[in-house]
């Protein structure tokens, strides 16, 4: 133990655990890369107004949660708190819309930090993978967002996981809706703090968890009375995308989520063996956020799946990731001589491909052989003065435990050979 620890609300990724970490990432991005979806990396920090004006002046993401800095030369940064803000900040300062191939179809993978209260499956570092689709209305790419994550979910194992959908209406009549929520809300008995956010972002008073709020909230106007034809046939649409597909998926109105954002789609992954944190991803459609950050019109779609909280979903159904050996060949040199030629012929297996590893530092064969049956390696290559003297090594296949002396000029394509 040093004098120091991970920051409050951060965890470490050791190994062995770690390996889980970076199968859900390959996991979650490989149905996206063989669809079309490139990779996009940008940031760890952004301008702070950035993220103000496309997440939400009223969420709680920008007035509680952001760590926020001023640099020496007096520009204001923010960590980033999610991912499609910059995302977009990017494609557009990139033109990538201009390349004339719309929809621009982009993955990520990273690091996201939010200064909340720390809970089980609530971190203040938590990693994502996001997809967005910039540049296209057409239900299809709505229902292909949630397929994917679908599969990427089913691909892992994972079987406990609901899909709630809802649609938010878009710039014609989630206004109407506003102001026939807002006008029902002032009646109500609520505190100053939801007094306010009645007058920012009304809807989210439709989120809030107290019951004695709940409550007064039985007979508020509902969001689907309000939805316009277009809006309604849009999300028809992506209903039925979805059943055609065999995707379930649960209609829940009052899913309205954490971002300013969202129009129309909006949707959420939950585990139920998660307890109170039981979000695993989420997204939806954000037609009007190109224009909130000085952009064109760029109707476009996205999510975010948590890494850790699928991680958690993992471990909670017990599933068991199929995480293959990462050490093919084992190498345990007994003496000097032994360590200078067992090292070439390592460097020789690791340059054709196959992975291996050594036993460093000069230990001996019981120390050695232990880290070999640790390493998960299929074979072991153990030589000593003898075994050189006879210009052999000895070849152990560790699942028969058979032992077999191999020419050392050939203990290479030998193994190559073994493991195909
Ligand atoms: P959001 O942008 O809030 O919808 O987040 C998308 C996903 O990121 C969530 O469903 C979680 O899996 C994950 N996530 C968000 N905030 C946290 C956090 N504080 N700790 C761990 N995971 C998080």
């Amino acid at each position: 133990m040093s004098t120091f620890q991970a920051p409050k609300g951060t965890y470490d990724l050791t190994p062995p655990r770690s390996a889980t970490f970076l199968a859900v990432r390959e996991a979650i991005s490989a149905p996206l890369r063989d669809s079309g979806y490139g990779y996009i990396e940008t940031p760890g920090f952004e301008n702070v107004e950035l993220f103000a004006r496309g997440v939400g002046e009223s969420t709680d993401i920008v007035t509680k949660e952001m760590y926020t800095l001023t640099t020496k030369g007096g520009d204001q940064l923010a960590l980033r708190p999610e991912g499609t803000a910059s995302v977009l900040r990017a494609a557009l300062e990139a033109n990538l819309h201009k390349a004339g191939n719309l929809p621009v179809k982009l993955w990520y993978s990273g690091s996201y930090y939010r200064y909340e209260r720390p809970q089980a499956g609530r971190y203040r570092h938590f990693s994502q993978v996001g997809a967005e689709a910039i540049g296209t209305e057409d239900p299809a790419l709505d229902a292909e967002l949630i397929i994917l994550a679908d599969q990427a979910y089913r691909a892992l194992g994972l079987r406990q996981f609901r899909i709630l959908l809802n649609s938010l209406g878009d710039k014609e009549c989630r206004p109407v809706y506003r102001e026939a929520l807002q006008t029902f809300l002032r009646d109500l008995d609520l505190d100053e703090e939801t007094r306010r956010r009645i007058e920012i972002n009304p809807l989210r008073v439709l989120d809030d968890k107290r019951a004695d709020v709940q409550k007064q909230l039985t007979d508020a106007p509902k969001l689907r009375d309000y939805l316009c034809d277009a809006c309604k046939a849009y999300h028809e649409e992506v209903r039925a995308l979805l059943t055609a597909a065999g995707v379930a998926f649960e209609d829940d109105e009052k899913l309205v989520r954490g971002l300013d954002y969202y129009t129309r789609t909006t949707f959420e992954f939950v585990h139920d063996g998660l307890g109170s944190q039981s979000a695993v991803g989420g997204g939806g459609r954000y037609d009007g956020l190109s224009e909130m950050i000085g952009g064109p019109e760029l109707p476009s779609v996205g999510w975010a799946l948590g890494v850790d909280r699928t991680v958690l979903a993992l471990e909670a159904e017990g599933v068991e990731l199929d995480l293959p050996a990462t050490t093919s060949v084992y190498a345990v040199p007994l003496g000097e001589e032994a360590r200078r030629v067992l090292f070439g012929v390592v460097t020789e297996l690791r340059r054709a491909g196959i992975a291996a590893d050594f036993a460093f530092g000069g230990r001996g064969l019981k120390g050695a052989m232990k880290s070999a049956n640790r390493s998960g390696a299929r074979y072991t290559l153990v030589a000593g003065e003898r075994d050189l003297a006879e210009g052999v090594v000895q070849l152990k296949d560790m699942e028969s435990g058979e032992q077999t002396a191999v020419p050392l000029t050939e203990a290479a394509a030998e193994l190559a050979k073994r493991l195909g």
